[in-house]
């Protein structure tokens, strides 16, 4: 498996190559950036946005967490990091498009599935748990539709992109932009083991893109 050595090695390769051939790009981007398009994915080493989505530095902001979640607007304590990369990039880069991407196999819906962290301390699980609670919701009404076997695991994958854009509606820059256009959400699933991307539609359904 690869370590920070060999992250090292590709570091160089990276600026014998890849860096070098895009010198230009690199120092207009010194300047600073203006992405058009927020992408908000899971940490799941398999689902880099920049490689599904065949981008260039510069071209997506990108933010990553357990479960590719969003949580409510909510103004007192807490560190909100997710919150603050949004606000950022809605209200000062001025994304114009924000992605929530979900996907197979996503170890953190597995775990809002099976609760398995319930009642863990923080440092072992209980970070985890009080993240995914964000999910009991959806968790309840898949459980509801499906049980709780493979059918329900997917079905919770994508409710999870549901989820987090209901959520994204609920920080008040975000439906002022969409109401005047300046602002568009989508949805879409990247299916691991297929490496197919699905978009969500207008009513919630994906179908591959
Ligand atoms: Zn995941």
């Amino acid at each position: 498996m690869t370590g920070f050595a060999e992250l090292i090695h590709g570091y160089h390769r990276f600026r014998d190559q890849e860096w070098a051939i895009e010198r230009a790009r690199w120092a207009t981007l010194s300047e600073g950036q203006s992405p058009k398009v927020m992408v908000i994915a899971c940490s799941d080493s398999r689902v880099d946005p920049a490689q599904v989505f065949d981008t260039s530095p510069g071209e997506i902001f990108v933010v990553r967490n357990v479960a590719n979640l969003v949580p409510p607007f909510e103004a007192g304590g807490g560190r909100h990091g997710v919150s603050a990369a949004l606000e950022f990039a809605v209200t000062q880069l001025e994304v114009e498009e924000i992605v929530v991407m979900g996907h197979g196999a996503c170890g953190g819906v597995h775990a809002a599935l099976s609760q398995c962290f319930s009642d863990a301390e923080p440092g072992s699980g209980g970070f985890i748990a009080h993240w995914i609670d964000l999910l009991d919701d959806a968790r309840d009404r898949v459980i509801a539709e499906y049980g709780d076997g493979p059918e329900a695991i997917h079905a919770l994958e994508l409710e999870t992109v549901r989820v987090s854009i209901a959520n994204l509606r609920t920080f008040p820059f975000v439906p002022n932009r969409e109401r005047v256009g300046k602002l568009k959400i989508h949805g879409a699933y990247f299916a691991i083991r297929d490496g197919i991307l699905h978009v969500m539609d207008e009513q919630g359904r994906f179908t591959p893109a």
